[in-house]
């Protein structure tokens, strides 16, 4: 009897000869890593046991499986559990319900992804926009009452219960648009466990005032804040980043960042005015940006003809100017029909000055079969573009921002980390081989040199192809 339980009990893995590169910061060392059942139960110099799974890492690089810090792939995850893009990419936990997305209860969104068995991790923050909807309904142009605040604070407190990281905001979008910062606020207290993480309300010219914002509802609500997917969106914030770290260290915030100068979102975010049929906004708005040929259409149902070019190639084909060509796309979709743009509104230089700072951590942004390369691209495009070729920061820097650093942050217990009893998510990658390959023209291209990953101990990439493993499973806010 107690010979059949000793044949039964879960065999282990060792990854070996691999350069480890833990999560903590530390510099890569020689070091074997066991896996047993979800965890990791040895590192060091093993010996094989009998009868073990081997994986050879020699010359690669092993590392925590990367944590996504703003995803939006639970979207995409029906149509493919596999999650190809994250795992080629080296994730293994995406944090979801971001920029105040949210359509049902986070109980239910775990109970979801369980049925669903995605190859890769989710977190979920609770999303200030659909609880907002859920209780405002289409009458949501306006602050919210108290009666109503009151509504959406019960619906928060629950899904704090239910394990959610905290409250999203995507105050560029409706209907958190309206909404102002006592509301806020007032939600905020309610998530004070979690963090307050936001899509905040101008990323162009009026940044910083978006950031003390983000400021004031993380002190009043006596929460952390973190500014999600930072960036310098328009000609008046360029070159500012020194401005905006210093309130990032003073305040003790901290951020996510993807590493691309081009953004993707609905063509209104290239104004803040609501005025849309007002020609003057668009002529601030393209030149912000610098210029139409900036612009290009990823999505636009009403005519995909359209899509892939810029606003000045459209220009040239319809004869109409990039203004009328904007109202046109709105008008066209403000019932039904969907469009969006990448609109190149960063500089290198200001998104290098994001990467490198210890505050900053890395994120996609992305979803699966997304329109913007960085839902294929972000993180091997950190570590080959940013630290292999350009320098920028080093690889156990990185990865530290890939991993414990945003574990930390969202309270994600027992990951982020190679270390004895941690869960074991673990990607192993070839340094001098990571790549993104997908641009705007090509946005689902996937990255190169993932090898292996490991998702809760399970082996889901082997020699950089899938094994069809679904071992994801839902990550609540650790105690
Ligand atoms: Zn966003």
């Amino acid at each position: 009897m107690i010979a059949a339980m000793l044949l039964i009990a879960p065999s282990t893995i060792l990854i070996s000869g691999g350069m480890l590169v833990d999560g903590s910061g530390s510099k890569p060392r020689l070091a074997d890593v066991r896996i047993k059942g979800s965890q990791i139960v040895a590192i060091g110099s093993l010996m094989r046991l009998q009868g073990e799974t081997v994986v050879n890492a020699k010359g690669l690089v092993v590392a925590p499986g990367f944590i996504d810090a703003h995803s939006h792939a639970l979207g995409g995850i029906k149509g493919d559990p596999t999650a190809i893009s994250q795992l080629m990419q080296g994730i293994t936990t995406a944090v979801g319900g971001q920029d105040g997305g949210w359509s049902q209860p986070v109980a239910a969104e775990f109970q979801d992804i369980k049925r669903i068995k995605p190859a890769i991790n989710f977190a979920l923050f609770s999303g200030h926009g659909g609880l907002r909807a859920s209780v405002m309904g289409n009458d949501y142009k306006r602050v919210a009452s108290l009666t109503e605040i009151s509504k959406m604070r019960n619906l928060l407190a629950a899904d704090m219960k239910a394990g959610s990281l905290g409250l999203s905001s995507g105050l560029e979008y409706d209907p958190g648009y309206y909404s102002d910062t006592k509301e806020l606020v007032q939600l905020a207290q309610v998530a004070h466990k979690g963090i307050y993480i936001s899509h905040v309300r101008d990323e162009a010219d009026k940044a910083m005032d978006a950031f003390q914002e983000l400021v004031k509802i993380g002190r009043e609500g006596a929460l952390h804040a973190q500014i999600s997917h930072i960036k310098l969106g328009s000609k008046a914030v360029w070159n500012k980043t020194a401005e905006v770290l210093k309130l990032i260290e003073k305040e003790k915030l901290t951020a996510d960042v993807y590493p691309y100068t081009y953004w993707q979102s609905t063509i209104a975010a290239l104004s803040p005015s609501r005025e849309w049929e007002n020609d003057e906004i668009w002529v601030k708005g393209l030149d912000d940006v610098g210029g139409p040929q900036n612009v290009r259409l990823s999505t636009y149902t009403p005519n995909p003809a359209w899509v892939g070019k810029t606003l000045t190639e459209i220009g040239q084909e319809t004869g109409r100017s990039p203004i009328k060509i904007i109202q046109e796309i709105l008008r066209t979709t403000n019932e039904e029909g969907r469009q969006s743009v990448v609109v190149t509104a960063m500089q290198e230089r200001d998104l290098i000055q994001f990467i490198k700072h210890p505050r900053i951590m890395f994120c996609s942004d992305g979803s699966i079969g997304g329109s913007h390369p960085r839902g294929a691209g972000s993180f091997p495009r950190i570590l080959g573009r940013y630290v292999r070729e350009l320098k920028v920061l080093s690889l156990q820097e990185a990865i530290r921002k890939m991993t414990s650093f945003p574990a930390q942050t969202f309270a994600l217990k027992n990951r982020g980390i190679i270390r004895k009893n941690y869960i074991a998510d673990i990607v192993v990658f070839d340094p001098r081989a990571i790549a993104d390959h997908a641009t705007p023209t090509d946005s689902k291209a996937l990255s190169t040199g993932v090898r292996e990953v490991f998702v809760n101990g399970v082996h889901t990439v082997r020699e950089a192809k899938l094994l069809g493993s679904r071992a994801g499973m839902p990550v609540q806010r650790g105690v």
